[in-house]
């Protein structure tokens, strides 16, 4: 039993991993120490939470760990590989490729239908013309939203414009998933629906699902939570 439950540990994969990172924001004699010596990893098919208090330095971490901001010190490994955060071009690359991002105010384009704003994130990965509107099609099936593909935002309820975010994030199928408050603007059922259709895609797709929030309904859907407080990382612990 011991030998099978060590070889199934080792076939885990850490997707993420931050090492010993800091973010230290300077504006003239401004300085903000918002993340201090962050070092966490998350796995293959596991849905993590980053909870702490409004400036604790949740959006900075996640922003590190999505390639987007620079951290001060420390490194960040995405899918077994070091971000090299110099190397301007390769960013955006390895954001397309492995990650997909879902926001508070969900960040839809409102031109565009749910079909098309999901679309032309597939545009962005290279998938274009039929091909991808056949795909966001499907994804927006997924997401329990095939009957509004051709819905304007401005028709769509507050859960359906999470859930065409959601969507839009699976665009190329990214292994990790990044959401900043996801439920902030959700009523707690929406919030739910929107938070287990993630947990799905960790647990049956093998997606690294990291979610900052304060949401404490949504806390018995994670398989780990981290605390954040002054930019410091306290334990992650299993829930329950
Ligand atoms: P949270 O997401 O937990 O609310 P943030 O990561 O947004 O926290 O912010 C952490 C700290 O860093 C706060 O003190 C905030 O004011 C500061 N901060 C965030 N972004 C910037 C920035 N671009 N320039 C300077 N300070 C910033
Ligand atoms: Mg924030």
């Amino acid at each position: 039993m011991l030998t099978a439950f060590r070889k199934h540990t080792d076939l885990k994969t850490k997707q993420i991993e931050v090492i010993g990172i800091d973010k230290v924001y300077q504006e003239g004699s401004v300085r903000v120490h918002a993340v201090k010596g962050v070092t966490l990893s998350v796995d293959a098919g596991e849905l993590v939470l980053l909870m702490g208090p409004s400036g604790s330095g949740k959006t900075t971490l996640l922003s590190m760990i999505g390639c987007i901001l620079k951290p001060t010190k420390g490194q960040v490994h995405i899918m077994g590989k070091e971000i090299l955060y110099w190397d301007e071009n390769s960013l955006p690359m390895i954001r397309r490729k492995y990650i997909g991002f879902i926001f508070q105010h969900f960040n839809l384009l409102s031109a565009l239908t749910a079909c098309e704003n999901v679309e032309a994130s597939l545009n962005l990965k290279g998938i274009k013309g039929k091909v991808a509107e056949l795909m966001s099609r499907e994804l927006l099936e997924q997401v329990g939203l095939g009957g509004r593909c051709d819905f304007l935002p401005r028709d769509l309820s507050g859960g359906e414009k999470q859930r065409v975010s959601i969507a839009r994030a699976l665009a190329g199928n990214p292994s990790i998933i990044l959401a900043d408050e996801p439920t902030g603007n959700l009523d707690s059922q929406n919030g739910r629906i929107a938070i287990e259709l993630l947990k799905n895609l960790a647990s049956k797709e093998n997606k690294s699902v990291v979610i900052v929030t304060h949401d404490n309904r949504i806390t018995d859907l994670a398989d780990r939570i981290y605390h954040i407080e002054d930019g410091i990382l306290k334990n992650g612990y299993l829930s329950l």
